[in-house]
């Protein structure tokens, strides 16, 4: 029985009719609670006028690059680093917003996702191949060693079909673009032992970079919007008779055999230690064909909606903050410059640091 009026300050109306992030502003003694109405959305009016394409939000539905987002208000992340929830429909805003810059990594590349349908607390699943009833804006290939087709994303609408589809992660393969077979960049993913002081992660990477340089192989570094750093190599597309994945993870193995030779006390090639204690795993396992690393700027099912963040070598050094960029932050820190803007111009080939190296073909 309604009997007193109150204020509250609300951001919108979930599917179920509640009102999500509501602020009590007071009770309105001037107003009967009789007169009080629940007041339904008007229908939107034509948008002829519309100057540009504002989205058009009809209640329970989004728009996002013209892909429709049911549920836009599910809430994906519970928390975004400040207290709000991240929704499908950010999500899909998120990704439009980066898209210019995420398809050069993906694109040609089978890319498995991460879907987190209940949000990233609920229960995700890895999904490497194309389902029936995927959306046409998704491209599947078909690669040798399996005969089921492998999801891809070649266009930026379907990155949106993969936020409608609640995909939290992109996790493409290496390949060059269009070339399954061929290793179009080199992956060393740095993952340190828990509670390892994030500067030895950074000094790790930077010995990276060095060791690579001297072989005379340009990289650039990321953070995995978890604990650790990749450093990545572009590679120059391979022609036949180039070096194929046998020949270029047995060069990434070896020089994080070597790393590890010189300093046994921080860091481990072999996965099937358990112990780390208070090492770095140099994970040279990225380095094969269907092998996947999280793609640069994708956003990282985790608490605080980290995302795998590109950087100038500068950055990676004591005080880097991985935490730091978020869905939140990222695209605004985009508006400075893109960190890895040299990474296209780079032209650089295998076969000669494997010559230098010294690795026999295995
Ligand atoms: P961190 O810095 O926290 O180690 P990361 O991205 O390097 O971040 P993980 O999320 O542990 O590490 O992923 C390790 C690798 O395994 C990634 O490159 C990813 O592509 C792949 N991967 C992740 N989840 C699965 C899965 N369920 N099945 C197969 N491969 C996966
Ligand atoms: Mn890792």
């Amino acid at each position: 029985k309604p009997v007193l009026v109150a204020e509250i300050e609300f951001a919108n109306w979930t599917d179920d009719g509640l009102v999500r992030q509501a602020a009590f502003k007071g009770l309105r003694e001037d107003k009967p609670a009789e007169e009080v109405e629940a007041e339904l959305p008007a229908p939107a009016a034509t948008p002829v006028a519309e100057p540009q394409a504002a989205p058009l939000r009809a209640r329970g539905q989004g728009v996002v690059m013209d892909v429709k987002i049911s549920h836009p208000d599910k809430a994906l992340w519970p928390d975004d680093g400040a207290g709000k929830p991240i929704t499908k429909l950010e999500l899909a805003e998120y990704y439009a917003a980066m898209a210019d810059r995420i398809m050069p990594h993906i694109i040609g590349r089978p890319c498995s996702i991460i879907r987190a349908p209940d949000g990233i607390t609920g229960e995700n699943f890895f999904q490497r191949h194309a389902l029936p009833g995927m959306s046409h804006l998704l491209t599947t290939v078909t690669v040798s060693g399996d005969r089921k087709p492998y999801l891809q994303i070649d266009r930026p609408e379907g990155l949106i079909a993969v936020a409608q589809v609640a995909g939290v992660e992109l996790h493409p393969w290496n390949c060059a673009p269009n070339r399954p077979d061929m290793p179009g960049r080199l992956v060393f993913d740095l993952d340190p032992a828990p509670d390892l002081a994030f500067t030895a992660v950074v000094a790790a990477a930077i010995e990276m970079r060095e060791r690579l340089e001297a072989l005379g192989l340009m990289s650039f570094c990321k953070t995995t919007g978890g604990k650790g750093l990749h450093v990545v190599v572009p590679l120059e597309v391979p022609r036949s008779g180039g070096p194929d994945w046998d020949a270029a993870k047995a060069f990434a193995r070896r020089i994080c055999e070597v790393m590890a030779k010189d300093s046994p006390e921080r860091y481990l090639i072999n996965m099937a230690k358990k112990e780390r204690d208070g090492r770095i795993f140099l994970d040279y396992l990225r380095n094969d064909r269907m092998s996947t690393a999280v793609a640069p700027l994708s956003p990282r099912g985790r608490p605080g909606a980290t995302v795998s963040m590109p950087l100038i070598w500068s950055q990676v050094r004591t005080g880097l903050d991985p935490k730091r960029f978020t869905m939140r932050t990222v695209p605004a820190l985009y508006g400075k410059g893109d960190p890895w803007q040299d990474y296209d111009k780079v032209v650089q080939k295998l076969a000669p640091a494997i010559k230098k190296l010294g690795v026999a073909r295995s």
